[in-house]
């Protein structure tokens, strides 16, 4: 039990860093820490504590983490600083080494870190190390509101696959997930506050009911009976399984958007094979065919990751090859990032930054170019729109079931509500589009 008196005149900044399971991660933080008294910061305000959620994915990231709390330890010299994430799970000594940081905290600590702010409170004792579960097992829910309309629901968590240049395993442990019965309350909870669409979010997420007898497929078809969601989205999910079963199903279902997102990380076997991926190229190119067959207007993310260990320039070309014959509306490209840790330092061949950094602009060229090809094939017709908010521009922006950015003349009463809006002209990133009642 907290004593919310220890609390009740201090306020809380927050910063989150990574991916979307971070974001909702941070909301509940905030969430908890609202109702033991430490209010969210206002703008204008001066916080007491600055709760840092980190990410680890990338030599990248770390330097950022750290950047900015340096950057928050200047500007707030008074305030405490609480890192959280999985940067702090993984390098918490240091973390807890750097300017005004009060408080370290692994990814399997932050359903607690009420109770460690409360007492660092009461004794403000130097940088405490909360120290890491040496094998993460619990689950933490946590539904979040992303804006006025989407919330991120975290089905799942941690990873058991080690792919060789990953850390997230040690990051976040072996894979869990919530029970459906839990997980469809929590949507209909978020449908109660208002809410219309809700993207999946974990991990691992096809790993969803792993050592249960229930799987991802049977949440899905539970979640889409949820009254008041009208959209759901999959945030990603790993191609081997995305099952073809799930993929017609999806097709034919009430609130499943047409909009996927497959990690391929990279288009040439060899590599997949040195990443110790779990399917090879001529899975995910049937998963993609399957998807245009059933949805020719689906969205179709793609990651892909470009310089990894063993990636000559003859295993690029067929990567970017085999990229370049699939149908799919975007790429997100990584730079191939060295952890710690990791098989993957075990593996010869070095790509240089000189070659990373051409490799990246070619494959970011291309996914441009795929973007630009998809996103035209749909001027001139007419889709749904959730519209969300009001752009600085006086335009309302939204997204189509199939994951296109639209903006609309503004007119508030269409707030959180889906329309239908032709879609006039694709200006790169964003399409124009007019309301069509
Ligand atoms: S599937 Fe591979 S890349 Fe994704 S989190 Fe698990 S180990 Fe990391």
């Amino acid at each position: 039990m907290i004593d919310n008196s220890t609390f009740s005149t201090h306020k809380a900044l927050f910063h989150t860093f990574g991916c979307k399971l971070n974001f909702a991660e941070t909301s509940t933080v905030a969430r908890v820490l609202a109702e033991h008294g430490i209010m969210r910061c206002q703008r204008g305000d001066v916080p007491d504590i600055v709760v840092i959620n980190t990410c680890s994915v990338t030599e990248l990231a770390d330097k950022k983490c750290r950047q900015t709390i340096r950057s928050y330890a200047r500007r707030y010299p008074n305030a405490a600083i609480v890192v959280t994430g999985c940067y702090a799970q993984l390098k918490s000594d240091e973390v807890a080494n750097l300017p005004s940081v009060a408080i370290v905290a692994g990814n399997d600590r932050k359903g607690e870190l009420a109770n460690y702010i409360k007492q660092w409170l009461e004794t403000h004792q130097p940088a405490t190390i909360v120290t890491p579960h040496k094998d993460i097992r619990t689950f933490t829910p946590s539904c979040s509101r992303g804006d006025r309309t989407r919330y991120f629901l975290k089905v799942q968590d941690g990873c058991d696959y080690f792919c060789s240049y990953c850390t997230i395993p040690m990051a976040r442990g072996r894979s869990r997930s919530g029970s459906i019965d839990q997980l469809v309350n929590q949507a209909a909870q978020a449908a109660a506050e208002g809410g219309k669409e809700i993207v999946i979010t974990g991990v691992n997420i096809g790993d969803f009911g792993k050592g249960r007898n229930d799987d991802f497929f049977d949440l899905i078809r539970a979640l889409d009976q949820v009254d008041g969601i009208e959209r759901y989205r999959i945030s990603s999910i790993e191609p081997n399984l995305l099952t073809d079963e799930m993929i017609e199903w999806v097709a034919q279902s009430r609130s499943f958007m047409p909009h996927f997102h497959i990690p391929l990380q990279s288009g040439s076997d060899t590599i997949l094979e040195l990443m110790r991926r779990h399917y090879r190229t001529d899975l995910f190119r049937h998963k993609v065919e399957a998807i245009r067959h059933t949805m020719p207007h689906a969205f179709i993310g793609v990651d892909l990751i470009v310089g990894a260990r063993g990636e000559n320039q003859e295993l690029y070309n067929e990567s970017r090859n085999f990229v370049e014959s699939l149908d799919i509306s975007r790429l997100h490209v990584f730079p191939y990032s060295e952890r710690p840790g990791t098989r993957a330092l075990n593996i010869d061949h070095i790509v240089d930054q000189h070659d990373k950094h051409l490799r990246s602009r070619q494959m970011i060229n291309l996914s441009e170019r795929k973007l630009d090809d998809f996103a035209s094939r749909f001027v001139g017709s007419i889709r749904p729109v959730l519209i969300e908010h009001r752009e600085k521009s006086g335009a309302m922006s939204g997204f189509t079931d199939n994951y296109l950015r639209v903006e609309i003349k503004a007119d508030s009463s269409l707030a959180n509500k889906v329309v239908p809006v032709r879609l006039t002209e694709w200006a790169g990133e964003v399409m124009k589009g007019e309301l069509s009642l």
